[in-house]
C-alpha cells in the first residue's frame, strides 16, 4: 500500500485518486474548490461519470480514500503527489499554467518528506522542468523531490474502464529511480509502460490528442466531399476503419470534436510551433475544418425552415459527447447561441446535462424527454450521440413535430429509415445517391 495525494479532483483528479485506492492505495483528493471536497465529503460525486459514485462509496467505507483542502494534511504521509488540474486555453492558444504554479507553489511549501511529484495534466513541453524550478525555490527548507511526467489518455464517459485498462502508460524523467517507482504503481494495470525524459512523455499527450483531432477533421472533409459526390461517408468510414493502419476510432463524420482536450490541445500545440517559428499547417488546417461544423449545422437548419425567426428547433444533446455531464466548449452550446442569434426559439433535452446547461444559457426551454422536445418543434437537432437516442420511438417524434424536419449532427440515423419515416433529414457526408436527400422530390 503506497500513499498517494492528489491536486485537482477534478474529471482526471477524482478517477486518477478513486482508481488508485481501488487498486488498494491510500489516497488524499485535495482540492481549493472546498465545494467540490463538501461533495465528495458526504459521498456525492461532483461530476457524472459512469461508475464513479459506487468506487467512491466503497474505498471510502474501506478507509483507502479521503478528500480535504489542506495541503499539509495531504501531503502528511505522502511518498506521491500527482498533479491533475486544469490547463486551460489562455488567450493566444496557448496553456494557461495558472493553476500548476499555484499547485506545484503549494506542494513546495507543505512538503514535510522527500516526494515524488507526478504530472498528469496535459502541459507544455518544458514544464516539468519548470516545475522542478518552481518547487525548489518556494521550498522553506530543501527537501528531496522528482519530478515525473505521466498523461493521462483517459475518455470522459469510459473513464474508470479507460484508467483500468489503458492500450499505454507514459512516464518520462530523467530520474529513474523515481520513474520506476512511478511505473511499479502501475504495473497492476498489466499495460506496456513506455518511459522516456520529461518532454518527450509531455508531447506524446499533444501529439496523440492532435493526432485524434486530424482524425475526425480528415473523415469530416471527406464527409464533405461526400456529400456533393453521392457517397456516404458513414460506409465510407467503416469501409476505411478495417485497415489496421488506419483504425475505427475516431471516424465519425458530424459536428466535429469539442470539449474540454482536443479544442485547447491542439491550440497549444500549434501555439508552442509558431513560438519556436514553425508553421503548424496541418494544425491550423484541422483547426479550420472543425470550426466550420457548428456553422454548417445552422445552415443546414436554415436551408431546410429558412428564416428561422419564430420558429421552434429542438436539440437532443447538449454534453460535449455522450455519458458525460461535460459542457465545456460543448458544440451543441454554441449551435444553441447561433440559433438563437438568428431568432429561433430553442428547447433541449439531456439526460444529465440539462441543471447545469440552465446556468450557461438560461435561454434554452429544457424538455422533460424526447417526445416532449419534439411536440411542436419545426425542427430537431441531433448534438450529442447519447445512446437512448439511437432508441427512439421516431415514428412517434414525427407524428407530434410541427414540421418533420431532423438535422442530425452525429450521423445517428439511417437517411432511408428517415425517409421511410416522412422526415426531412440531413445528416453530415451522407451524399443521398439516385435518390435524393429524404423530403425532397427527385426529379425523374
Ligand atoms: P477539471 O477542471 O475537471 O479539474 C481540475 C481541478 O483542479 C478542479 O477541481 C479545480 O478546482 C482544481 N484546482 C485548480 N487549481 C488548484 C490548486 N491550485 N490546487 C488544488 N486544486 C486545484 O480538469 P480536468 O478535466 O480533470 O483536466 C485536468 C488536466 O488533465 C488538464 O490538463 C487536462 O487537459 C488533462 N486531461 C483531461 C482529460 C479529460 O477528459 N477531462 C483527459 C486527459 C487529460
Amino acid at each position: 500500500m503506497k500513499t498517494i495525494a492528489v491536486v485537482g479532483v477534478g474529471y482526471v483528479g477524482l478517477v486518477t485518486g478513486v482508481c488508485f485506492a481501488d487498486l488498494g492505495n491510500r489516497v488524499v483528493g485535495l482540492d481549493i474548490d472546498e465545494e467540490k471536497i463538501g461533495r465528495l465529503r458526504r459521498g456525492e460525486p461532483p461530476i457524472y461519470e459512469p461508475g464513479l459514485a459506487e468506487m467512491i462509496a466503497r474505498n471510502r467505507a474501506a478507509g483507502r480514500l479521503s478528500f480535504t483542502t489542506s495541503y499539509a494534511e495531504a501531503l502528511a504521509e505522502a511518498e506521491f503527489v500527482f498533479i491533475a488540474v486544469g490547463t486551460p486555453a489562455g488567450v493566444d492558444g496557448e496553456a494557461d499554467l495558472k493553476h500548476v504554479r499555484a499547485a506545484a507553489e503549494s506542494i513546495a511549501r507543505a512538503m514535510v518528506a522527500p516526494l515524488i511529484v507526478v504530472n498528469k495534466s496535459t502541459v507544455p513541453v518544458g514544464t516539468g522542468d519548470w516545475v522542478a524550478d518552481i518547487i525548489r525555490s518556494k521550498q522553506p527548507r530543501a527537501i528531496p523531490f522528482s519530478v515525473v511526467s505521466c498523461p493521462e489518455f483517459l475518455r470522459e464517459g469510459s473513464a474508470i474502464a479507460d484508467f483500468m485498462h489503458p492500450a499505454r502508460t507514459v512516464l518520462g524523467s530523467l530520474d529513474l529511480e523515481a520513474m520506476a517507482k512511478v511505473a511499479r504503481l502501475h504495473l497492476p494495470l498489466r499495460a506496456p509502460i513506455i518511459t522516456t525524459d520529461l518532454r518527450t512523455a509531455e508531447m506524446i499527450k499533444y501529439a496523440s490528442n492532435a493526432f485524434l483531432a486530424t482524425k475526425i477533421s480528415f473523415i469530416n472533409e471527406i464527409a464533405n466531399i461526400c456529400e456533393e459526390l453521392g457517397a456516404d461517408v458513414k460506409e465510407v468510414a467503416a469501409g476505411m476503419g478495417y485497415d489496421p493502419r488506419i483504425g475505427s476510432h475516431m471516424l465519425e463524420a458530424g459536428l466535429g470534436y469539442g470539449g474540454s482536450c482536443f479544442p485547447k490541445d491542439v491550440k497549444a500545440l500549434a501555439f508552442m510551433a509558431a513560438q519556436k517559428g514553425r508553421h503548424p499547417q496541418l494544425l491550423r488546417a484541422v483547426m479550420d475544418i472543425n470550426a466550420d461544423r457548428r456553422p454548417m449545422l445552422v445552415e443546414k437548419v436554415r436551408e431546410l425552415l429558412g428564416d428561422l425567426r419564430g420558429k421552434t428547433v429542438g436539440l437532443l444533446g447538449l454534453t460535449f459527447k455522450e455519458n458525460t455531464d461535460d459542457l465545456r466548449d460543448a458544440p451543441a452550446l454554441d449551435v444553441a447561441r447561433m440559433l438563437l442569434g438568428e431568432g429561433a426559439k430553442l428547447k433541449a433535452y439531456d439526460p444529465v446535462g440539462m441543471r447545469a446547461a440552465e446556468a450557461l444559457a438560461p435561454e434554452i426551454e429544457m424538455a422533460e424527454d424526447p417526445y416532449e422536445l419534439a411536440a411542436g418543434a419545426d425542427a430537431l437537432v441531433v448534438s450529442t450521440p447519447w445512446n437512448e437516442f439511437k432508441q427512439l420511438d421516431l415514428a412517434r417524434i414525427r407524428e407530434v413535430m410541427r414540421r418533420p424536419i431532423l438535422v442530425d449532427g452525429r450521423n445517428l440515423y439511417d437517411p432511408a429509415t428517415m425517409k421511410r419515416l416522412g422526415f426531412v433529414y440531413r445528416g453530415f457526408g451522407r451524399g443521398y445517391g439516385p435518390d435524393g436527400a429524404p423530403g425532397e422530390e427527385v426529379a425523374a
